[in-house]
């Protein structure tokens, strides 16, 4: 009977709106299963898996035979149009989400950041004036932190209770975004409090700019030296730190940007006695070693992030951390700049090339060939680190993140025989190279759905300025990750 039921309404609703998709006969990965499955999706959600769904006359059918089906990526670490060192990120919320739509992210989450003695509330307006009518795929904002005081303590509360609970504090640009250790413990027991999440930038900003410091003076002036100014030691220090700060007031830490051995060991015996640390790495992180800035003259410069890459026998590390859930997240830190005009700002001084590459519509793809089919990764674990745990993390799961039943239809259809390779002739990112240049890839995403509208295909966008949907996400839950 109740089937019945079931049966006449869908068989209404078809009639009626005549706005489904049907993805046939494709292989359904999620963070917890992989099973073969149909998928009908009406207006903007799944509302059907099943072994044999039969399409309604007017539904889209999509042929996903042979392919791989999986949640949409979303990347929680972005910085797009951000005012920073002199100049402004070269992505802006439409070439960003572009690029993130056509390399398989749906949906983006994006940092506010502030200026010193600024608004919180005011910025957020800022933000949210650059991102309308310009993204193509969903998106979300965290509140970076740069000062603490009562007014921007009662406005959190106000920006967590309006969908923005993860905030971030920086522990390095001294002078410029750096917080001390007591403004830390003010953020962290106001997180604790109201359901929020404080993610940390971890290098410790006084070892660095001691560092800047003499090698300027000693004529070090090189992007060689960039690496240099960012030891590890510095962001050991400082996610061991972070950790201490975060055990005394009770609160969750999560890491941005994980970068190397120093803190992932922090994390790991956080996490050994019982302390719920969470944290994410990038891709550039996993792939790429600072032998780059050794030998490329000034073209290091296009690798100048903070905190830097590392030595390449660290790698290897970071990807057994997200096999063995001591990483739960891969983002991208995306913040572009051209190489001309941009990079080169710092050729007097390696202090004054603006931070930071392009890779927002590679990470999803690196993450398949490198990970999946290198097999560092299962096909599940890739979802989760890409998609999953992310969502789950800062508050969008399940809208987001997975493929069920009342989802958004946000997904990627991965053909696992597809070739091709990394290169500025074929980026989508609005800059003049490519920080993974030659990289071949292996399986990479035929179709991506954004709410149930087809954004790109064959890494061509063929979706629609403006679409992408600012979204609330809910307060922080710990459950599930003790
Ligand atoms: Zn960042």
């Amino acid at each position: 009977m109740k089937t019945e039921t079931k049966a006449s309404a869908n068989a209404q609703v078809r009639k009626g709106e005549g706005v489904e998709t049907l993805i046939k006969g494709g292989t359904v990965f999620t963070a917890s299963d992989s099973f073969k499955a149909d998928l009908l999706i009406r207006g903007e959600k799944i509302v059907e898996l099943g072994e044999r769904i039969e399409p309604a006359p007017a539904a889209r059918v999509v042929d996903a035979k042979g392919l791989e089906v999986y949640p949409g990526g979303v990347d929680a670490h972005t910085h797009f149009e951000l005012p920073f060192m002199g100049t402004v990120s070269a992505d802006d919320f439409e070439s960003g989400t572009i690029a993130a739509a056509c390399g398989g992210t749906t949906t983006l989450i994006d940092f506010v950041i502030p200026s010193k003695g600024g608004s919180i509330l005011e910025a957020l307006e800022a933000w949210h004036k650059k991102a309308a009518g310009k993204a193509v795929i969903d998106y979300g904002f965290h509140m970076a932190l740069v000062d603490f005081n009562d007014q921007i303590a009662s406005d959190m509360v106000k920006v967590i209770r309006d969908g923005i609970p993860s905030f971030k504090c920086f522990m390095a640009y001294k002078g410029a975004l750096m917080v001390d250790d007591a403004q830390l413990l003010e953020v962290l027991s106001v997180t604790k409090k109201h359901g929020g999440l404080l993610s940390v930038h971890a290098e410790n900003g006084d070892m660095l700019s001691y560092l800047m410091k003499h090698l300027l003076e000693e004529g070090k002036t090189g992007p060689e030296f960039h690496p240099a100014a960012h030891p590890a030691v510095a962001e050991g220090e400082s996610a061991h730190r972070a950790i201490a700060l975060a055990k005394m007031a009770g609160a969750t830490l999560f890491i941005v940007h994980l970068s190397c051995q120093e803190s992932l060991k922090e994390v790991k015996a956080a996490r050994c006695r019982g302390q719920l640390v969470l944290a994410e790495t990038c891709p550039q992180y996993l792939l790429l070693d600072d032998s780059l800035y050794r030998k490329n003259g000034f073209e290091a410069a296009k690798w100048v992030m903070s905190p830097p890459l590392r030595d390449k026998s660290g790698m290897e590390k970071l990807w057994e951390g997200l096999r063995d859930g001591f990483l739960q997240s891969v983002a991208t830190d995306h913040c572009s700049f051209r190489f001309k005009g941009q990079k080169d700002m710092g050729k007097e001084a390696f202090t004054k090339i603006p931070n930071g590459i392009p890779a927002v519509g590679d990470r999803v793809n690196l993450l398949y060939t490198y990970g999946v089919r290198k097999k560092r990764l299962s096909r599940s674990q890739f979802a989760a680190v890409t998609a999953t745990n992310p969502a789950k993390i800062f508050g969008l799961y399940p809208q987001k993140g997975t493929i069920a039943v009342g989802s958004d239809a946000d997904l990627v259809l991965f053909d696992p025989g597809k070739k091709g390779r990394i290169s500025k002739e074929n980026t989508h990112h609005r800059v003049d190279y490519s920080a993974f240049e030659g990289f071949e890839l292996e399986g990479l995403p035929t179709l991506v759905m954004s709410r149930g509208k087809v954004v790109a295909k064959d890494d061509e966008f063929v979706g629609q300025k403006g679409r992408g949907k600012y979204i609330k996400r809910s307060q922080f839950d710990e459950g599930g990750w003790r």
